[in-house]
């Protein structure tokens, strides 16, 4: 018997990248996981490979298919566990940042993250156990050139994981954000072609780059995120509550 057995896990983005790890993770301590996104064959043929994950699409931009996601998710239980995950980023220098480019961040990392939030919030306030989980980063933490967009949206989701701690702290559901560095996953290799087709960098360049703001000079493994978020649905990680828990080999912010 282990802390999750039985419990529902919801993890938005769970078909690739970070989330796919945490999916893995949560399954290990015994989570019933359900990967959410956009492509369902994706979702699917990584649902398969984990014991007891199922698929269900999702977009987290579109409160209707959340509705109807979340519904379905909680038809074997209610969910105990979310973790948004779910982002997408970009990079413009702001004079050439258009708002509709702003607006389409901030509804998938920020109103995604309220949207998928309210659907389990019933679910966790009448529980004895809840954990909600942000995947942010350290641009939630700090400033960087040309994602002025993302920065916002990183920081709001900082912001809301603070503002509900507070307002849930009398209940057992915790909300925590996980603030990482560049992890090895298609987002950071999209920034590095970026920086290659930008400044005419070889890719060993515009990984160090990347790397740079990580002390240890190096970008981060899936599986580090992954094992913070096991960490954080410990019952022993209760009093962990309202944090952003920067990982990016000891970055000061
Ligand atoms: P990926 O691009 O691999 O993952 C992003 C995931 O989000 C995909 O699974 C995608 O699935 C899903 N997604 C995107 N838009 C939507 C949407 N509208 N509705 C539902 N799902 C959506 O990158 P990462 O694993 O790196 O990113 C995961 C999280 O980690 C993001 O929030 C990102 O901002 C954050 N992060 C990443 C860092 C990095 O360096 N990689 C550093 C710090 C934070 P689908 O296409 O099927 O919808």
């Amino acid at each position: 018997m282990t802390h999750l057995d039985g419990k529902t896990a919801v993890i938005t983005g769970g078909g690739t990248g970070i989330g796919l790890a945490i999916a893995k993770r949560l399954a290990a301590d015994g989570a019933n996981c359900v990967l959410m996104g956009r492509n369902l064959e994706r979702l699917e043929k990584e649902a398969a490979k984990i014991e007891r994950a199922t698929a269900i699409q999702c977009d987290v931009s579109d409160p209707a298919s959340v509705e109807t996601a979340f519904a379905s998710a909680k038809e074997n239980g209610p969910v105990m566990v979310l973790v948004n995950n779910a982002g997408i980023a970009s990079s413009a220098p702001f004079h050439r940042l258009s708002e509709e480019e702003f607006l389409r961040i901030q509804n998938v990392n920020v109103t995604g993250v309220f949207r998928c939030t309210k659907a389990v919030t019933n679910d966790m306030r009448e529980a004895d156990h809840g954990r909600v989980i942000n995947i942010s980063s350290i641009a939630g933490l700090g400033g960087g050139p040309y994602i002025s967009h993302y920065c916002a949206s990183k920081h709001a989701v900082i912001g809301m994981t603070r503002a509900l701690a507070a307002e849930w702290a009398r209940t057992q559901t915790t909300v925590n954000a996980i603030c990482p560095g560049y992890v090895r996953t298609e987002m950071a290799e999209s920034a590095i072609r970026t920086i290659i087709e930008k400044t005419g960098a070889t890719r060993e360049q515009a990984i160090a780059e990347l790397a740079k703001s990580n002390p240890q000079g190096r970008l981060l493994e899936v599986e580090e995120v992954a094992e913070i978020a096991g960490w954080l649905c410990h019952p022993d990680s209760r009093s962990i509550n309202g944090q952003a828990i920067a990982l990016n080999g000891g970055q000061s912010m």
